[in-house]
């Protein structure tokens, strides 16, 4: 019985037999933020300016204004922030289905090749090697590529940019075909700054993670952190966007459900 389920979840949460990981980052003015050309439109950086703090401007309450691009700290990627995902009705912010937001993860862990290689690309072959130790990954799972990002903490070593582009690990196009066509995935997610690897834009096509995923109306996750607290599978993602009108991702709480 549905309720039944429901029940013995809130019994596991109150135990402890089921943890809450929060696998966001901390959102403050030097939380980096993507870095273009100059040519384009640039994100700004997270701002918050106080109103009152229990002072003459507010005597009994704190409180602050903020402001920040949708796509800042550890932020959702709807299939409406692509070119290839610019038709679906249902790929904003306020109109993705409330289901989507609630998910399985799989989490490969990338972090000594990433620690080897700052431009590791996760290929099919690692998939399929992933899968052949923990089984296949399920139609409508998050697919979760750690590599222990998030443990750089200045925005220079975070970003990494180089004279030829950022260095940052990611996918190759032919991994994230694989995880659509073959998969059927709700999702990509990374530690990074964005979705895609640093040198994508060099990729056929450019910036595969974005460029496929959403054209195929699949969701992103950016800058999450805690994925060495994950395992492999079995946790549950709580991802849900703020219901931003016409929006094309948001800034987001991300929560993990694991047992044990
Ligand atoms: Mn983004």
């Amino acid at each position: 019985m549905p309720t039944d389920v429901l029940m013995r979840l809130a019994e596991a949460l109150a135990t402890g037999a089921v943890r809450v990981i929060d696998l966001s980052q901390t959102l403050q003015p030097s939380t980096p933020v993507i870095q273009l050309p100059p040519q384009f439109g640039a994100s700004n950086p997270f701002r918050i300016e106080e109103i009152s703090h229990y002072d003459d401007r507010g005597p009994g309450w704190y409180w602050n204004n903020i402001a920040l691009g949708e796509h800042t700290g550890t932020h959702f990627d709807a299939p409406i922030h692509w070119v290839t995902g610019k038709d679906y009705r249902d790929g904003y912010t306020d109109t993705i289905p409330a289901g989507r937001f609630v998910a399985p993860a799989c989490v490969i862990d990338c972090s000594k090749e990433a620690a080897a290689d700052e431009k590791f690309l996760l290929e099919p072959a690692h998939i399929e090697a992933w899968e052949g130790k923990h089984g296949r990954i399920p139609k409508g799972a998050w697919v979760l590529m750690r590599t222990d990002w998030s443990k750089r903490t200045t925005p220079e070593s975070f970003l990494n940019m180089k004279d030829d582009g950022p260095h940052v690990p990611g996918p190759s196009a032919a991994a994230i075909r694989f995880l659509i066509e073959q998969r059927d995935v709700n999702g990509w997610g990374v530690e990074a700054v964005g979705t895609d690897a640093g040198m994508a834009f060099g990729f056929e096509p450019a910036f595969p993670a974005h460029h496929l995923m959403h054209g195929a109306k699949k969701l992103g996750l950016a800058s999450l952190t805690n994925l060495d607290q994950l395992p492999p599978t079995g946790a549950v993602l709580i991802t849900p966007p703020l219901k931003i009108k016409n929006g094309s991702g948001s800034p987001l709480r991300v929560l993990a459900l694991v047992a044990g």
